[in-house]
């Protein structure tokens, strides 16, 4: 690296930066004021409960919002409020679809330890039913990072583990973007990511290479904007609480 500056060097930026100063002083404050658009106002929720403007897909109280891969009733268990996977009943799937989106979702696993590793508290948050954001009982439970809790499945590490105790109600809250195509089928714009769990940042704006596999890392094929989100039976009883999303 050259490090040498010369005088000529700071005097022209000593003058450069002290015309900016000279021009600011000279500029009317209002210039630089922008008053449109000006921004809808929402209500935001207490507490991680909903805002005003987002579309609520479980509020404790009915599976309206969902299906199972058949199209016909989503056969979770609906409990205190809370969803609970019936191992073997399958995954369940949004009627309506999503692309880019602000996803809230409470989730908890079973507070009666059983299995280990990925057959412990195993369940699954699939943006567009293809991207995974791993729910799993990651506390004292040792597996591939790029598998446990809060992990793009076998595709990303979070940056930290904040995993509760099994059996204790966790949060993550999600901005997506979607990938975008040509109208040719090839990749315009990669998904990114960005998750925080149970208040705590594990992903940044992290780009995802592709859909999720369990056997190695396909590449993206194109798909619609919006497709609907699913939760994953992986016979499990994880429990689902509190679920909103706003599309931006
Ligand atoms: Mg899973």
């Amino acid at each position: 690296m050259n490090t040498k500056i010369t005088l000529s060097t700071i005097l022209s930026v000593l003058f450069f930066n002290a015309s900016i100063l000279n021009a600011q002083e000279l500029m009317d404050p209002k210039e630089t004021e922008v008053w449109e658009p000006v921004p809808k106002i929402v209500e935001p929720g207490e507490y991680g409960q909903p805002p005003s403007d987002a579309i609520v897909l479980f509020d404790g109280s009915d599976l309206s919002e969902w299906t199972d891969k058949n199209g016909d009733e989503a056969k979770w268990n609906i409990n205190n409020n809370a969803l609970t996977v019936v191992p073997g009943s399958g995954d369940i799937t949004t009627l309506k679809s999503f692309g880019d989106c602000q996803l809230h979702i409470e989730w908890k696993a079973p507070e009666h330890i059983v299995g280990k590793g990925q057959g412990r508290g195993n369940s699954g948050i699939f943006l567009m039913g293809l991207y995974e954001l791993q729910v799993l009982d990651s506390y004292n439970n040792m597996t591939y990072p790029n598998g446990q809790a809060g992990s793009i499945y076998k595709r990303h590490i979070p940056m930290v583990n904040a995993c509760r105790p099994p059996g204790v109600w966790q949060s993550y809250d999600i901005i997506f973007k979607a990938p975008k195509f040509h109208d040719n089928g090839e990749l315009k714009s990669a998904a990114y990511i960005t998750v925080i769990h149970n208040g705590v940042l594990i992903h940044h704006h992290t780009e995802i290479k592709g859909p999720t596999a369990f056997i190695g890392k396909p590449p993206y094929k194109s798909h619609p904007d919006k497709l609907p989100l699913l939760l994953q039976d992986h016979g499990n009883p994880v429990s689902y609480r509190n679920i909103w999303i706003r599309e931006y």
